[in-house]
């Protein structure tokens, strides 16, 4: 009977505990201080520098590299925290490559950025690791602010709210709070429990309280939380995913990538999380390329990313899908799966080759047949149980651009919400924009 990455089917164990270790290790080893001082020296501490405006939570980036430079961890930190109060995640998964990365100047240059990212994190780590929380709380002003969703967006709004002293309790539907920090990051880019440990930490500024387990829709309602409260900041995600519409869609072996991230990023023994020998993901984005690459880790033995149009308009950077290349994981590019084959269980995907004029994708009827004992859907994610009343503009809750909605003393955030590009760093800088707007409000009230 074949062993290993050979098994056949959906099995567990297929490679020896030190080998997963080793492949879930940190993706980037943290900086030594001697190297972070290196990088630091790279930095021309631009005027008007590109990279702040490059950062969806415009953190100064210049001045936290300088305090680094002069040796003051704990100054850019505070630079940091400042703008991003979840810097330290960021700092580990923001795609930076497209973001401060990218607008450096010293990419322009040389093609090789300041290494913004890994210095961001020895900052935030130099003053996490000492358990120190650098804001106090102002005044209480006696209001209570409901946030609904215990992500980036809601512990971010929370955090802002509590500084500026109000009280805020977090409603969340799960067993844990972090949203996708905690369920959906791949288990490489944030390893050592730092998400728990990050909302641990964030909760020392005092104020908040998380109520776990308590879903809008199930046993609260809108109502009753406006009623409860001066104000409420909705940022529940996108819980719902697309269907593939392929036939055979309904077999055993097909599911959510997200639920097999969230599964294995809850998994104590990573051993024991099963995963097929034939592994075909459909999507272009980064949850396909997690959900391959983490497939791939675990000990699959061919896993292919099959996406609808070309390599430039996948939706994951180019680092990602380097990155996923360099784990052994296939990509193909314009096909779309038309249907998945087995008798019960998924033993091979079809894939129609496609073309795509003017923006229009249409399927040229050629196909391709992959063997595939598990198929993982990652083709968007969209609004699941917006609470009635609301207007939704694209599928998501609309907002103005302090993250207003429809409805009075209601705001909304993060990937729930119009506008933004579903990042974590999106997501925190809406938190903080819309808990300085509810200030303001509860301020004139
Ligand atoms: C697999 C995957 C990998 C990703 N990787 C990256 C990455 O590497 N880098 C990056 O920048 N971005 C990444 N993203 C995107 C990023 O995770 C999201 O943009 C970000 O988490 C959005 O934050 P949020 O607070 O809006 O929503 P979420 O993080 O989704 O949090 C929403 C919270 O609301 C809760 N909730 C939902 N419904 C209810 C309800 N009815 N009542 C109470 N609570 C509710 C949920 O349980 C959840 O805790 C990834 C996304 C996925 C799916
Ligand atoms: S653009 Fe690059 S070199 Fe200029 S301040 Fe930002 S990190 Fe430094």
């Amino acid at each position: 009977m074949a062993q290993g990455s050979m098994a056949p089917g959906i099995q567990s164990g297929r490679l020896s505990s030190d080998d997963l270790a080793e492949n879930f290790a940190d993706l980037h080893a943290p900086f030594a201080p001697h190297e972070a001082a290196v990088a630091a020296d790279r930095c021309y501490f631009c005027y008007d520098a590109p990279c702040i405006a490059a950062c969806p939570t415009a953190i100064d980036i210049p001045l936290f590299i300088r305090q680094i430079q002069t040796d003051q961890p704990h100054s850019a930190a505070k630079t940091i925290f400042d703008q991003n109060i979840l810097g330290g995640m960021c700092a580990r998964v923001c795609p930076t490559e497209t973001l401060c990365e990218e607008a450096c100047v010293r990419e322009a240059a040389e093609g090789k950025p300041v290494e913004i990212g890994r210095l961001q994190r020895f900052a935030t780590d130099t003053l996490m690791t000492q358990d120190v929380h650098p804001f106090e709380r102002a005044a209480l002003t006696g209001k209570r602010v409901a946030v609904v969703g215990a992500g980036p967006a809601g512990l971010a709004c929370a955090h802002r709210l509590a500084m500026h002293g109000h009280d805020a309790v977090i409603f969340e539907a799960r067993e844990n709070p972090g949203g996708l920090n905690e369920y959906g990051i791949a288990a490489y880019k944030t390893v050592g429990g730092f998400a728990e440990a990050e909302v641990d930490w964030l909760l020392k500024i005092g104020g908040i309280t998380i109520e776990t387990s308590r879903a809008l829709g199930a046993d609260l309602t809108l109502d009753a939380l406006s009623a409860d409260y001066d104000a409420v900041f909705l940022s529940i995600g996108l819980g719902g995913v697309n269907a593939l519409r392929a036939e055979g869609e309904d077999k055993s072996g097909v599911s959510d990538a997200v639920d097999f991230i969230a599964d294995l990023r809850q998994a104590s023994d990573l051993s024991t999380l099963p995963v097929g020998r034939n592994v075909v993901v459909i999507g272009g984005g980064m949850t396909a390329v997690d959900a391959a690459v983490q497939s791939k880790l675990l000990g699959a033995e061919n896993v292919t990313i099959a996406y609808r149009r070309g390599r430039d308009a996948m939706s994951a950077s180019r680092y990602e899908q380097d990155l996923a290349a360099s784990k052994g994981v296939k990509l193909m590019f314009n096909v779309q799966p038309v249907a998945v084959h087995g008798n019960g269980a998924a033993v091979e995907v079809e894939l129609e080759y496609t073309s795509t004029s003017d923006g229009a994708l249409t399927g040229t009827g050629e196909t391709v047949r992959l063997a595939a004992d598990q198929v993982f859907k990652a083709i968007g994610q969209t609004l699941d149980g917006a609470p009635g009343g609301l207007t939704l503009e694209g599928g998501k809750i609309a907002v103005d651009g302090a993250g207003r909605t429809s409805l009075a003393g209601i705001w909304a955030g993060g990937d729930c919400a119009s506008g933004g590009d579903d990042l974590t760093v999106t997501a925190v800088a809406e938190g903080r924009d819309a808990a300085e707007d509810i200030h303001s409000t509860l301020m004139k009230g």
